[in-house]
């Protein structure tokens, strides 16, 4: 209850105001509103084949009494060494998504242009927002594909940030070479270009490596990568940024707070390089079950939008609340999507072959009800 002698504090705008992070429902939250014990978690875009076995051996060895190294060296060191980049240029973060955050801190101002996509990934909004940005957003075209000359369009008004997934969350397809050396050839020397590549142990091999590409160019900007979709680990938060320079990494983690990554994320994190062959494995399957359930869909008459990733964009024809309630009687947890003009699509993530088989028998539930 509010203390009567309570006066109000004022807060901060640009905060009370963001919108809610559209996150997918958690498992508890699924089996109580379901009654299911055995829930098919297809929201979040997890790894269904767990993580390395060699990231259990290295937590063994944890020692929780101790402080994380704020520097993350030996995991930056890692990093370097499988990118081949000094590590001067790598930040790690509490998951990306607190990349996401640092980048806006050490780069905008209220009132700042932050332009991204449509569908795109809450985030990239949101914390752009936090720090006081204006939004300016380009629509996926109809084919749901990326909108190359609105994005080209966009970049020639200079905003201080552009922000782009590719692959794409939630709609799946990446940008092809030469798309993306249109972009970078667009981007204006006061735009920071932030490239999210969440997803990009899943791209195929024929297209483009995004650091790498970059790294050719004069440009500024951030690349983003995570240990949570491929290599499984997305319950201990780890993800990290490379940057065009030093100078921006040192403000980005003067933007983090100091021990953001804890040990055993740092811990789990190393592991996990240290076992590529678990993870390339994992993908394999993963995007075999992928082709499998785009052709099921394809087959009831749907349209999956062509995906790089470990999910699946599809419009329902319904409203995607009512598909979501409707998965869930049957135990079945997938992502609504909520942006204007995209209401009646879900995200469905890949899941084990049995949990991608009860999605495919309610969906079609779902078309034929
Ligand atoms: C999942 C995801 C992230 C966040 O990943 P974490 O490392 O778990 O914070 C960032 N960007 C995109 C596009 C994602 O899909």
């Amino acid at each position: 209850m509010t203390n009567p002698l309570h006066t109000e504090l004022p807060l901060n705008p640009h905060v009370v105001g963001l919108p809610p992070y559209n996150a997918g429902m958690n498992i508890a939250a699924a089996r109580q509103r379901s009654g299911f014990e055995d829930i098919a978690a297809l929201a979040s875009n997890e790894n269904p084949d767990g993580c390395s076995p060699k990231v259990a051996a290295a937590l063994a060895g944890l020692n929780p009494a101790r402080y994380s190294d704020p520097a993350c060296t030996a995991l930056r060191a890692a990093l370097g060494e499988k990118l081949g980049l000094t590590t001067d240029r790598i930040v790690v973060g509490n998951g990306s998504e607190e990349m996401i955050a640092a980048v806006c801190r050490a780069v905008l101002r209220p009132g700042a242009v932050v332009a991204t996509v449509c569908p795109g990934f809450g985030l990239h909004e949101i914390e752009a927002l936090a720090n006081g940005a204006v939004i300016e957003k380009v629509a996926m075209r109809a084919n749901l594909d990326f909108d190359i000359p609105e994005i080209l369009a966009v970049l020639e008004r200079a905003p201080t940030i552009f922000f782009l997934s590719s692959p794409s969350n939630p709609v799946g397809p990446a940008l092809d070479r030469d798309s993306l050396d249109r972009i970078v050839a667009a981007v204006r020397p006061e735009t920071l270009l932030v490239l999210d590549e969440a997803y990009f142990e899943f791209t195929d091999d024929e297209l483009p490596d995004g650091l790498a590409v970059l790294s050719t160019s004069p440009l500024s900007f951030v690349v983003l990568r995570t240990f949570s979709k491929a290599y499984g680990l997305a319950g201990l938060r780890v993800g990290y940024a490379v940057t065009s320079d030093a100078r921006l990494a040192r403000a980005m983690t003067a933007a983090k707070t100091p021990f953001n990554v804890n040990a055993a994320a740092q811990v789990a994190a190393v592991a996990a390089l240290q076992d590529e062959a678990w993870m390339t494995a994992s993908v394999t399957r993963l995007k075999a079950e992928r082709m499998r359930v785009a052709d099921a869909i394809t087959a009831m008459g749907l349209t999956a939008a062509r995906s790089q990733t470990n999910f699946l964009f599809l419009d329902v024809r319904r409203d995607s609340e009512a598909a979501m309630d409707h998965f869930l009687s049957g135990g079945i947890v997938v992502k609504p999507w909520k942006e204007k003009g995209f209401e009646s699509f879900i995200r469905v993530t890949i899941g084990t072959p049995s949990d991608n088989d009860r999605f495919l028998d309610a969906l079609r539930a779902f078309v034929m009800g």
